[in-house]
């Protein structure tokens, strides 16, 4: 019988680990991230739960051929290390990721970027299949992205190549950001970032948004149709969002952007947005880079990282 790998997206929220054959998952689970706590108290709970995963269907350890563990921070996939600190999960980054799998089934683990894994499950499996030049975005709570050049992963010199899309400057006299810069892109449309930026503006006051616990992105484009204020939160994110695909398309110069993340559940909205900005604006021409949405807007991270696990 052919190997089976093991996927697991490590989120803020949830921790998704799926058992996947041939790029097919054929047992999932999700746990509850406990992210405030040191990352190596969630291992045995992860260790159980892929187990217990095995068990439901009738694999047992020798089945499996891998592990595949997707990350939201700067990741060296060689040393396989985590080299950022991320908001939640604290002491990642001394966490060997390959030895506790060696114990606990003595088989490697493949650890990558959250985005490059979702990038590796819709080139493999979905948007991507037959390009070898992309870029991924995902908008959500951050902005984030990875990119696909000649058919190989783009990891740069320090391994953070592609992934830092939500922190390239777009406003550099903008609000400074969680990271130390200032106007990144996150500082201008994200999830974290709008009640903060919006909460303040004079406008808010008189918005229905104002009745809202929080500004969030469902809100907004609930609201943007009969609300002037929504509407203007909607239309900067989307010139925000327009201009730094422009600048990644400029940069990485690929044949399509996929576009992923917890936002693009109002993608009918976005992508024609986006676009017609790139057809108006890109060197390359009108036309030539299409934007199309993700197919794995749940599953990216498990499938990507069981691919990357099977190398
Ligand atoms: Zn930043």
């Amino acid at each position: 019988m052919n190997k089976i790998y093991v996927g697991i997206d490590l989120g803020g929220t949830n921790i998704k680990i799926g058992v996947v054959s041939n790029g097919q998952i054929i047992a999932q689970t999700a746990l509850p991230a406990h992210a405030e706590l040191p990352m190596q108290k969630n291992l045995p709970g992860i260790r159980d739960a892929i187990n217990a995963l095995l068990k439901s269907a009738n694999l047992s350890h020798t089945d499996l051929g891998g592990v595949g563990i997707s990350f939201p921070s700067v990741v060296d996939n060689q040393a396989k290390r985590i080299l950022t600190k991320y908001v939640k999960f604290p002491g990642a980054e001394s966490v060997d990721f390959n030895q506790w799998s060696m114990d606990c089934w003595n088989v490697p683990v493949a650890l990558e970027n959250d985005a490059r894994a979702a990038l590796v499950a819709e080139w493999q499996y979905g948007s991507g299949k037959g390009y070898k030049n992309i870029v991924l975005v995902t908008l959500g709570t951050g902005f984030g992205s990875a990119v696909l050049i000649d058919g190989q992963l783009f990891r740069g010199a320090h391994h953070a190549g592609g992934n830092l899309g939500g922190h390239t400057i777009i406003n550099f006299k903008g609000q400074p950001c969680n990271c130390g810069a200032r106007g990144c892109m996150e500082t201008e449309a994200s999830g974290w970032v709008l009640d903060e930026k919006w909460k303040i503006d004079p406008e808010f006051r008189e918005s229905k948004l104002a009745d809202e616990p929080q500004i969030s992105f469902v809100k907004v484009f609930e609201w943007a149709a009969q609300d002037a204020f929504a509407n203007k939160i909607l239309s900067h994110s989307l010139h925000a969002w327009s201009a730094n695909i422009f600048n990644l398309v400029h940069h990485f110069d690929p044949q399509i952007v996929i576009m992923g993340g917890g936002i693009m559940k109002s993608g009918d909205k976005i992508i024609p947005q986006i676009q017609k900005f790139l057809d108006d604006n890109i060197w390359q021409g009108s036309g030539v880079v299409k934007v199309v949405p993700a197919t794995h807007t749940d599953f990216a991270g498990m499938l990507g990282m069981a691919y990357l696990a099977s190398l």
